[in-house]
């Protein structure tokens, strides 16, 4: 999974703080009752996809990462795989269709940041103080002064707009991360990505956003934060791809020195981390200082790849159309080490989602089972660096994008519990959700939504590059009841082993939960490809604005 959708924070891929601490009341698990007896699994017993697992986190292909040689061992293992199983080639060069990547990576030798008071430089520590973001563009040489807008957003459905009577001609903003309690979640995400955050400051003439990460939203020290602040960030080329034309400084602040910036202005960071805390409106007003930045970035191009592979189904119309399974096949790659050890494996996250791909695919191709649509099996490329991959097929698909008929996504799925629920992301937004829940609930499983909405998990993986295309989409994990120990152990997993190097082959896992997990997908996908409806987003979705702007 990424981070935390890169518009929310702005911070470098390894570098983003994590879960909320402070989370709205939980929905209660769905109280459908099985209207039949449980289907017994009989497709998976766990054991192949623990093998696939073990082989694509292992040590020898150093974590994955995006262009990296690791990465491409992993996937011609894939390519090796799929091509047993009897799959068709479905990219643009066979199984491949090749991403071009530009690297960006701040020279901090040569960079250098400082706040102006009264006319004079008070020099900011990079890294200590400050991270440079190279997720954007980034001038050389900024000079500014700085405006506090709030947590920075404009949400028309709100009424909000944190930049409505400001001065921002030829300034930066700077934000708290977060949103008022009264927008939802999915509102929250979508004007705090990058894009949209970046439309009406640049209507109004700002040069460049600050960042200041909520402290009540933080789980991921500053010192872990820092420590791969450096790592390059990789972009798609292509000018449909830049999402802040004229940005031209992007920075984020360690909340612990956010009064730096805060002096003097009458306000002081502990009264608007207490009100951002409580998910109180922000004030807004102009700070007392100035910024100077001096950013040499040294950039590089490079190649990866998706690959996509192609079940074609048996109708002679609707095999036309096609059902995506996607999961990302990229890592961290290596990176500071953590107790010794620097290879960033990423078992969970997500050789796990990928070895549900090879194992449904082989396991469809070889039951003859008739699925009347085709279903393309997509293992995207540059996830981790801000759901790249997946943007760049769902943007250039190696089918008629209008044949695309649902994204299920697998990111993450974690089985480390037993499968007795599953919590599924975009669950009342279409028919998808029905889909999954009537093949969940005939297989003794409960299906619950969302537990923590404020995460934003349905934007913080590969299905939203669908989503942002109109093409309805669903993900979903092995669930836990709130307040259970099933619950501390995945919280203590995202503590301890996400993104770090100990999500690695040697962690428990369940292998059942896994099989489990893997005949809801193949039954999910059964159940869609076969439907004669196509997958609508439900009449009130929030999502469903994406439909109108499919081009
Ligand atoms: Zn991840």
């Amino acid at each position: 999974m990424f981070r935390k959708f890169l518009a929310l924070s702005l911070i470098p891929a390894f570098a983003l703080p994590a879960v909320p601490q402070q989370l709205p009341p939980q929905t209660p698990a769905s109280t459908h009752k099985l209207a039949r007896p449980a289907i017994s699994q009989s497709h998976f017993d766990g054991k192949s996809w623990w093998d696939y697992v073990k082989f694509l986190a292992d040590d020898r292909l150093e974590g994955r990462e995006t262009g990296s040689e690791g990465l491409r061992q992993a996937e011609s293992y894939v390519v090796e795989q799929l091509r047993k199983s009897g799959l068709e080639p479905a990219g643009a060069d066979g199984f491949y269709q090749p991403v071009q990547f530009e690297s960006r990576q701040i020279v901090e030798k040569d960079s250098s940041a400082a706040l102006i008071h009264d006319g004079k430089p008070e020099p900011l520590t990079l890294g200590d103080d400050v991270i440079f973001s190279t997720r954007t563009g980034l001038a050389p040489d900024v000079q500014a002064p700085l405006v506090f807008v709030g947590y920075g957003l404009q949400i028309p459905e709100n009424k909000i707009d944190d930049f409505a009577g400001l001065d921002l001609h030829g300034k930066i903003a700077v934000y708290i991360t977060g949103s008022p309690a009264d927008v939802p979640a999915a509102l929250s995400a979508h004007y705090g990505s990058i894009l949209e955050r970046w439309k009406p400051l640049r209507e109004a003439g700002a040069e460049g956003v600050i960042s200041i990460p909520n402290p009540a939203s933080i789980d991921v020290p500053w010192s872990r934060v820092t420590a791969n602040r450096t790592a390059p960030s990789m972009h798609l080329v292509g000018s449909e791809f830049d999402d802040t034309p004229g940005l031209q400084l992007a920075l984020t602040v360690n909340p612990a020195s956010a009064d730096k910036f805060i002096a003097g202005s009458g306000h002081t960071f502990a009264e608007l981390a207490g009100l951002a805390k409580d998910r109180k409106p922000l004030p807004q007003f102009p700070l007392a200082v100035s910024i100077h930045t001096v950013a040499k970035v040294q950039t590089k191009t490079l190649e990866s790849a998706n690959v996509i592979a192609r079940l074609p189904g048996t109708d002679p119309k609707l095999s036309a159309q096609s059902v995506i399974l996607s999961a990302h096949i990229d890592h961290l790659g290596i990176g500071a080490p953590i107790n010794g050890d620097s290879i960033y494996n990423g078992a969970m996250d997500n050789a796990a989602g990928c070895a549900v791909l090879l194992d449904v695919a082989a396991s469809l191709k070889k039951s003859g089972v008739k699925l009347r649509r085709s279903v393309i099996f997509a293992f995207v490329t540059g996830e981790e660096k801000g759901l790249q991959g997946s943007r760049f097929f769902a943007t250039h698909p190696t089918v008629d994008k209008n044949s695309i008929v649902a994204d299920i996504n697998i990111d993450m799925f974690l089985p480390i519990v037993p499968l007795k629920r599953l919590t599924v992301y975009g669950l009342t937004e279409s028919d998808l959700g029905d889909a999954v829940t009537k093949v969940a609930e005939a297989r003794g499983i409960t299906i619950q939504p969302d537990q923590e909405p404020l995460r934003n998990v349905f934007v913080r993986s590969d299905q939203y590059s669908f989503i942002r295309q109109g093409i309805p989409s669903i993900t979903m994990k092995v669930g836990v009841a709130p307040g259970s120990p099933e619950a501390q152990k995945m919280k203590d997993w995202l503590t301890n082993r996400y993104h770090v190097p100990s999500d690695d082959i040697n962690q428990p896992v369940d292998l059942s939960a896994a099989a489990g997990y893997e005949e809801i997908m193949r039954g999910l996908l059964i159940e869609v490809a076969t439907n004669p409806n196509r997958p609508q987003w439900k009449p009130d979705s929030f999502f469903r604005r994406f439909v109108q702007q499919r081009d």
